[in-house]
C-alpha cells in the first residue's frame, strides 16, 4: 500500500477513541504538513511437545465462545508464582529501563530527530544481548521521498532456539510521537515521570516503549527467577511504526521465511484496553479506503460579486456530490456497499453483551451525547463490525475565519470508508467510482469530477478460538482475575495484516495500557500497575501458549 499519504493521520486512525484532530499539537501539525478449548487431561508431567500429541481432536461442543476452560484447574502456579514475585522484585529496574527508553526522544516524524530513533534501537539491541538474546541491526535503506535520509534499523532477534519449544514472534515500535513541552504536557515529555498515583507519564510509555521493554523484562525475570522461559521468542521491533512503516512490509515479506521461520504464532502489544479496569484480546481492525473527489472548472479563483450567478460553481457540485454518500445515521447511501458485508451470526452477537463499556464511556469520549444509537452493542457494532463512511474536508475551500466572497475554482473532497467482512478493496473502489460518476452526470454540471483512492488497507480479523487466543485468555485471568473482554478496534494496524500474510500464523493483539494513556496526545502515560501487571501477563502469556494444544482453528 502506499505510504506517502497522510502518515501521522494513518496511525492515529488506530484508536478512534483517544484521538481526534483537536489533539495535534502546533508542533504535530507542523510534522503532519511536512509529511480451547479445555484442553482435556493434559499430562503435565511430559514436556509440551509430547502433550500436544496426546491431546484429544477437537470436540465439536467446543464451538461456544468463547474459550471454555476451567481457569482453576488451568492454573500452572508454580513456575508462574516465581515468575511472578520475581517480576514485583524487580519492578524498581524495570521503571528504570522505561525511564532510560523514554530518555531518548526517537521522534520518527521529524528528520533531525533521526540520530535519536538509531540510538533507541541501538540501546534496545545492547539490552537484549545483555540479556543474552541474538540480535542484527537491519537496515531498511533510504526513506522514501527523503533520500537523505537512511530509514533506523529494525531490531530482530531470537532467544531461545529449542525445537521442543513453541516459537512466538513478537513485534513492536521503539519510534514515537512527535512531543515538546509547550504542546501543554504537564511535564518534560522525554523525562518519565511518576505521580503518586503511579502514572508514569512521557512519550512513548505506552506506545509501544512499555510493552516492548515487557518483552525484555520477561526475559530478565525469568532469568534471575531461575524459571525456564517456556518458548522461543522471536522479537521484531521497528523505528518508522508513527511516520507509516516505510519499508517494513518488504522486510517482513523477505524474512517470514527466514528469520522469522519458525514463529508459530505471532503476538503484537500496540493498542489498548477499551476502559481502564478490563484488559482485552483485540481480535479484528477495520480496514481502510480513503478517497478524494476532485471538482474543477474556472481557470482561477472567482469573486462572487462579478461572477456569483455567472459561472457553475465546483464547490455547489462538490456539496451534492459528498451529500449523497452518507446520511446523518452513517448509512451509506453508496449502492453495492451493504450488500458486502458479512452477516452478523448469533456466536458473534452473542460476544458484545458482556463487554466492558457503556453509553456513558461513549459519551465521555465524545465529549457530547450525539450518538447514533443508544445502546452498547449496535454502538461497538458500528464501531468494530460494520463500514463507516465519513466526509474529512474540502481542499480548496475558504475555511478562514471571516466573510471572504471568494468562489474557489477547484475543490477536492475528501472522505474515507473504513472497512470490514466481506469487504474486498476493488469491489468497494468500483461502487465508489460508480455512484460518483452516476451522482456527478446527474447535475448536469459543466465543471469537471475526477474522483480518485488515496489510500487502501486491508480489513483483519483472527479467529478468537485459535490456541493464541486461549493462552492470552488464560494468562489474562491468572494475572487480572478476570476472563478478559474480546474486542475489535474501529481503526487499522496495517502490520497486523502483513505479519498474517506473511507467516500464514494466527496473530494476536495483546495490549497493555489502557483507554486513558493518551497515546500520541499531550501527556501520555503508562500506569504502574498496567506495566508491572503487562510484564507477568506477556510472561503468563508465553506459559501458556507452552501448554496450549495446537490446533489451528
Ligand atoms: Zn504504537
Amino acid at each position: 500500500m502506499p505510504r506517502v499519504y497522510l502518515p501521522l493521520l494513518k496511525t492515529c486512525c488506530k484508536n478512534s477513541s483517544d484521538y481526534s484532530l483537536s489533539s495535534f499539537s502546533q508542533y504535530s501539525k507542523s510534522l503532519w504538513n511536512s509529511a480451547q478449548s479445555k484442553h482435556p487431561s493434559i499430562d503435565r508431567t511430559k514436556p509440551p511437545s509430547i502433550r500436544r500429541a496426546i491431546t484429544r481432536p477437537h470436540s465439536s461442543t467446543v464451538n461456544a465462545w468463547p474459550y471454555i476452560y476451567s481457569p482453576k484447574t488451568d492454573k500452572m502456579a508454580p513456575q508462574l508464582d516465581s515468575y511472578f514475585r520475581q517480576v514485583d522484585a524487580l519492578s524498581e529496574n524495570f521503571i528504570e529501563r522505561l525511564r532510560k527508553a523514554v530518555g531518548i526522544p526517537s521522534v520518527s516524524a521529524d528528520d533531525e530527530r533521526r540520530g535519536d530513533v538509531v540510538k533507541m534501537g541501538k540501546f534496545l539491541a545492547s539490552e537484549l544481548e545483555s540479556l543474552g538474546a541474538e540480535v542484527q541491526l537491519r537496515p531498511l535503506g533510504k526513506q522514501p521521498h527523503k533520500e537523505y535520509l537512511e530509514l533506523p534499523p529494525v531490531v530482530i532477534a531470537r532467544y531461545g532456539n529449542d525445537t521442543k519449544k513453541r516459537t512466538i514472534l513478537v513485534y513492536g515500535h521503539y519510534d514515537v510521537q512527535p512531543a515538546l513541552k509547550e504542546d501543554g504536557w504537564a511535564t518534560a515529555p522525554f523525562e518519565l515521570t511518576v505521580d503518586s498515583k503511579g502514572r508514569m507519564y512521557g512519550r512513548g510509555s505506552t506506545d509501544d516503549k512499555g510493552p516492548v521493554l515487557g518483552w525484555l523484562n520477561a526475559i530478565e525475570a525469568h532469568k534471575k527467577a531461575g524459571v525456564d522461559f517456556p518458548v522461543n521468542l522471536l522479537m521484531c521491533f521497528e523505528g518508522m511504526e508513527e511516520y507509516g512503516s516505510e519499508g517494513l512490509d518488504d522486510f517482513i515479506n523477505d524474512e517470514a521465511k527466514k528469520f522469522f521461520k519458525d514463529a508459530d504464532a505471532v503476538c503484537i502489544s500496540d493498542n489498548y484496553w477499551l476502559g481502564t479496569e478490563k484488559p482485552c484480546l483485540t481480535y479484528g481492525l477495520r480496514g481502510c479506503n480513503y478517497y478524494s473527489i476532485e471538482i474543477s472548472g474556472p481557470g482561477q479563483d472567482l469573486h462572487s460579486g462579478v461572477f456569483g450567478g455567472t459561472a457553475q460553481e465546483p464547490m455547489t457540485d462538490l456539496v451534492r456530490v459528498m451529500a449523497s454518500l452518507v446520511d446523518k445515521d452513517g448509512n451509506i447511501l453508496i449502492p453495492g456497499i451493504k450488500e458486502q458485508v458479512a452477516p452478523l451470526t448469533d456466536d458473534e452477537k452473542s460476544l458484545y453483551g458482556d463487554i466492558a463499556f457503556t453509553m456513558d464511556n461513549l459519551y465521555e469520549s465524545l465529549g457530547s451525547q450525539t450518538s447514533i444509537f443508544s445502546d452498547k452493542e449496535r454502538t461497538l457494532m458500528g464501531r468494530w463490525r460494520y463500514p463507516s463512511l465519513s466526509l474529512h474536508g474540502v481542499e480548496g475551500a475558504f475555511s478562514a475565519p471571516g466573510a471572504k466572497t471568494v468562489i474557489p475554482a477547484k475543490v477536492i473532497g475528501k472522505f474515507s470508508i473504513r472497512t470490514v467482512p466481506n469487504m474486498e478493496i476493488e469491489a468497494v473502489n468500483k461502487a465508489v467510482f460508480a455512484h460518483i460518476d452516476k451522482t456527478f452526470a446527474a447535475l448536469n454540471s459543466k465543471n469537471k469530477c475526477n474522483a480518485k483512492l488515496q489510500h487502501a488497507g486491508k480489513w483483519w480479523v483472527a479467529s478468537p478460538k485459535h490456541w493464541n487466543f486461549t493462552a492470552a485468555a488464560k494468562a489474562v485471568e491468572h494475572v487480572w482475575g478476570v476472563k478478559p473482554d474480546l474486542t475489535r478496534e474501529g481503526g487499522s494496524i496495517p502490520v497486523t495484516l502483513t505479519f498474517e500474510q506473511a507467516t500464514g500464523k494466527n496473530v494476536l493483539l495483546l495490549p497493555m495500557g489502557s483507554s486513558t494513556d493518551a497515546a500520541h496526545s499531550i501527556n501520555e502515560k503508562l500506569d504502574r500497575r498496567n506495566y508491572i501487571e503487562g510484564i507477568k501477563l506477556l510472561g503468563a502469556y508465553l506459559h501458556y501458549v507452552g501448554e496450549e494444544p495446537m490446533k489451528e482453528t
